[in-house]
């Protein structure tokens, strides 16, 4: 489960290399609110275009890192595009000016190859290998948005299960103080290290493992997010929530829902469905 640091508990801030891989072992979306969209269907919207569809290795093409600052330096051409995305979230209901202002920061394109970077702000979620998907921008501030509500100012302590690309966890490292995000797939977990390195997070730190088990080590957590849809939370996940804390996932089988769950007391959860939802499956386990 852990990325070989022990149980010992880790605080932060933390040390690049715990981010960027050099001191570790190893290594969505809303059924908008009208339209549907899975990665299935941007498959088969590729499988139309005629073009194949390529898979990520680590993009060799990437900026260098900025110096100090970790956005500082992201390319000037991509921040329209930003803008013009959050106004579509905007549009879709979301208000949470922490949420919209993290989704105009952190550049999407950076945690795509670059055959598909120049799509990163289109409304929809995108290959990232592995048969996985980087979650569509909406579903990714919208479940921010439900985690965060009641709360004025960042989170304390996030865990986030399904890494991924890791574009969801950078943009949760801009709304808490500490941010955790397990993955299963290994090169998964190694792809989003590569990912993350020229953005500097010091606050965001990533394991392989399996995130059905949560980071028992690193919590509790004040918020919760799944990235994958089981047929329903997995237990462990609930004992890890701090009281008050608020988890949001993807639950069930075909049809799938957002579902939100408050721990209210130490013996107390109260469960919330909310919109549909597409999400890639949760899975037991490690792979790779
Ligand atoms: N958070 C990503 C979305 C990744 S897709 C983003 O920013 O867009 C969902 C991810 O969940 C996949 O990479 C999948 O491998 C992972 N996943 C599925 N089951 C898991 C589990 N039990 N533990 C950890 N990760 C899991």
């Amino acid at each position: 489960m852990s990325d070989g640091k022990g149980p010992t508990k880790k605080r932060f801030p933390l040390t690049l290399d715990l981010v960027s891989g050099l001191g570790g072992r190893g290594r969505s979306e809303l059924a908008a609110l009208n339209s549907r969209q899975t990665a299935t269907l941007n498959a088969a919207r590729h499988a139309a275009t005629g073009k194949p569809v390529t898979y990520a290795k680590a993009p060799e093409m990437r900026p260098p890192a900025p110096p100090v600052d970790k956005l500082a330096n992201m390319p000037l051409v991509s921040e329209a595009v930003r803008k013009a995305m959050v106004q579509r979230i905007v549009q879709q209901g979301v208000k949470d000016p922490m949420v919209l202002a993290a989704m105009e920061r952190v550049p999407r394109h950076y945690f795509l190859e670059p055959g598909l970077a120049p799509q990163a702000y289109i409304d929809a979620s995108l290959p990232i290998g592995y048969h996985q998907t980087i979650s569509q921008p909406y579903i990714v501030a919208r479940m921010i948005e439900v985690m965060r509500e009641g709360v004025s100012g960042k989170l304390k302590r996030v865990l986030e299960v399904g890494t991924g690309c890791g574009y969801q966890a950078a943009v949760l490292a801009e709304v808490a103080d500490e941010v955790y995000s397990v993955e299963r797939i290994r090169p998964l977990h190694e792809l989003a290290r590569a990912n993350l390195r020229p953005l500097r997070i010091p606050n965001l730190r990533l394991h392989y493992g399996d995130g059905m088990a949560g980071l028992p080590q690193c919590g509790p957590f004040d918020g919760i997010i799944l990235a994958a849809a089981g047929l329903d939370v997995p237990q462990a996940l609930f004992d890890q929530l701090a009281i008050g804390g608020r988890l949001v996932a993807p639950v069930g089988a075909g049809q799938q829902r957002l579902k939100l769950i408050v721990r209210t007391q130490r013996n107390e959860w109260v469960a919330d469905m909310l919109e549909p939802c597409h999400f890639v499956p949760l899975k037991p386990g490690t792979f790779g």
